[in-house]
C-alpha cells in the first residue's frame, strides 16, 4: 500500500481543536488508500518552556537529562493524535523515538539520526493499522539514553522516516502556506514560491528561514525525498522542494533570508604569520563555537585584525577560549571587541550563478536606506551581510523591493 509521511508543527497541534483538525487531514489520506506516518511536534511554545524549566533547576545541566525533559512535549501530542484518530474510526498507534527505535549519535541537544528500524511499524501496518503517529525531534543513543535533534528537529524526523520507508512524499504542514520569498511575518508582500530547489532551500534554512530545519533539507536532497511545505489551516498546493531541473523560472534572486541573533567578534592586532588563523579557529572549534563569516584585514607592520561572526549565545564561550589562548601565550593579540547587536541579511538564488550585478544591487539597496554593511560573505548562490540589528526589518524589506520579489 502506498505510504505518505505528514508532519505537523507546534502551532498545528496547539490544543484539542487543532489536533482534531490534524486527525481529519490524516483521515483524508487514509480514505484515499494510503498508509500514513504522521510526525508531530510538541504544542507551540512547549519545548521552549521545558528548556527554560531545565535552566531554572540547574545552570550547568547534564545534557542527557535536558533531552529527557525537552523531548516530552512530543510524547503528549503523539498520544493525543492517536486518540483523536481512533475516535474517527481510523486504526492508529503512537510511537516514541525509542520504541521505533530512531537511533542517533550521542550529541545530546543536536543529535543526528543514524538509522531508523522499520520492522515494528511495518508489522503493525501488515496487521491493519493505518496510521503510525511518531513523536518528532527525539531518538535514542547507542547507550540507551533519550536524545533530541535540535530546535525544529521534527522536520528532520519526518524526512528521515520518508527516506527509511521510501514514502511517496513527505508533506510538512505548518502555520504558513509554503516557502515565501521572505519571512511573511516580516514582509507583508512576500510571495509564496511554487517550487524551490534543494540547494536554495538549504541556503534559506541555514541562513535563518526557520520554516525547515537545515538538516531536514540535507537529508531530503541526499535521499531525493519529494518534500512539500504547506499550511495546516488552509488548502493549497504549498511549495515543492525539488531538483533544480524541475524549476522553469530562474531568477537571479529567489528570496531573502534573515537571522536576528548574530554577533561579530574582532581580535585586534594579531601577528600576521602562518599558523595564527589555524590556532585561533582550531581553538574556537574545540570550544564548540559555531563560526560563520571570517574576515582578515590587510596587515600593517606584521599585525592584522581578524573578525568572525557567530550566534550571540556563543560569544561568551568564544571569549573564554580566546582569553585562555592569550594567557597561555599561544596567540598574542591586543584586545577582543564583541558586537552582540548585529543580524545577518542574505539574498539567495540559483540564477546568481549566471547573472552578474547581484552584489552591487544588494549593496545599493542597503545604502539607499542608510544601512551600513559590517561584513560580507558570498557563495555561488548567496550573498550575506552583517548589519546592525535595528535595521533587520528595514533591510529585509529593502532587499525584497530591490529584487522585485513581490512580482511573479
Ligand atoms: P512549525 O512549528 O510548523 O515547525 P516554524 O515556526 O518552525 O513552524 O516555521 C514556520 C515559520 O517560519 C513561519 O511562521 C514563518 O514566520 C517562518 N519563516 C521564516 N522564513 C520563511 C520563509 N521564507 N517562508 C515561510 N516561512 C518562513
Ligand atoms: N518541538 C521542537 C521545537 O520546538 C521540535 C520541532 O517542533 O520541530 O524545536
Ligand atoms: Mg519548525
Amino acid at each position: 500500500m502506498p505510504l505518505v509521511v505528514m508532519k505537523f508543527g507546534g502551532t498545528s497541534v496547539d490544543g484539542i481543536r487543532r489536533i482534531r483538525n490534524v486527525a481529519a487531514k490524516v483521515q483524508v489520506e487514509t480514505s484515499a488508500g494510503n498508509n500514513v506516518i504522521v510526525v508531530v511536534s510538541a504544542m507551540a511554545g512547549r519545548t521552549t518552556e521545558l528548556s527554560e524549566t531545565v535552566g531554572n533547576i540547574s545552570r550547568m545541566f547534564d545534557a542527557r537529562e535536558f533531552d529527557a525533559v525537552v523531548s516530552t512535549g512530543e510524547n503528549v501530542t503523539a498520544g493525543l493524535l492517536a486518540l483523536a484518530l481512533q475516535d474517527l474510526g481510523v486504526p492508529a498507534r503512537s510511537w516514541q523515538g525509542w520504541q521505533v527505535p530512531v537511533r542517533t549519535n550521542s550529541a545530546h541537544g543536536a543529535a543526528r539520526i543514524e538509522n531508523i528500524r522499520t520492522e515494528s511499524i511495518v508489522t503493525k501496518f501488515a496487521e491493519g493499522m493505518k496510521v503510525a503517529v511518531v513523536a518528532g525531534f527525539q531518538g535514542i543513543t547507542q547507550d540507551g539514553r533519550i536524545s533530541t535533534l535540535g530546535r525544529g528537529g521534527s522536520d528532520t524526523t519526518a524526512v528521515a522516516f520518508a527516506a527509511a520507508f521510501a514514502a511517496e512524499r513527505c508533506d510538512i504542514y505548518t502555520d504558513v502556506s509554503g516557502v515565501y520569498t521572505a519571512d511573511p511575518r516580516l514582509v507583508s508582500r512576500a510571495r509564496k514560491l511554487n517550487r524551490v530547489s534543494y540547494e536554495e532551500m538549504l541556503e534559506f534554512a541555514s541562513l535563518g528561514a526557520k520554516v525547515l530545519q537545515t538538516r531536514s533539507v540535507e537529508l531530503a536532497m541526499h535521499n531525493k525525498v519529494r518534500l512539500r511545505v504547506l499550511s495546516s489551516f488552509c488548502d493549497g498546493p504549498g511549495t515543492l522542494v525539488c531538483e533544480e531541473e524541475e524549476i522553469m523560472e530562474q531568477r537571479a534572486v529567489s528570496g531573502v533570508a534573515s537571522s536576528r541573533n548574530e554577533a561579530k567578534v574582532t581580535l585586534i592586532s594579531v601577528a600576521d604569520r602562518p599558523g595564527i588563523a589555524a590556532a585561533v579557529f582550531g581553538l574556537l572549534a574545540s570550544a564548540d563555537v559555531n563560526v560563520d563569516m571570517i574576515v582578515q584585514n590587510i596587515s600593517e607592520e606584521g599585525r592584522t585584525d581578524i573578525t568572525f561572526s557567530c550566534p550571540v549565545e556563543h560569544v561568551s564561550k568564544a571569549e573564554i577560549a580566546l582569553n585562555e589562548v592569550l594567557e597561555s601565550g599561544a596567540v598574542r593579540y591586543r584586545s577582543i571587541v564583541a558586537d552582540t547587536e548585529v543580524c545577518k541579511l542574505s539574498v539567495v538564488g540559483i540564477g546568481m550563478r549566471s547573472q552578474s550585478g547581484v552584489a552591487a544591487k544588494m549593496f545599493k539597496a542597503l545604502a539607499d536606506d542608510g544601512i551600513n554593511i559590517l561584513v560580507i560573505a558570498t557563495s555561488e548562490i548567496k550573498i550575506s551581510v552583517l548589519v546592525d540589528r535595528k535595521y533587520m526589518e528595514l533591510g529585509v524589506q529593502a532587499l525584497h523591493d530591490a529584487f522585485q520579489l513581490d512580482r511573479c
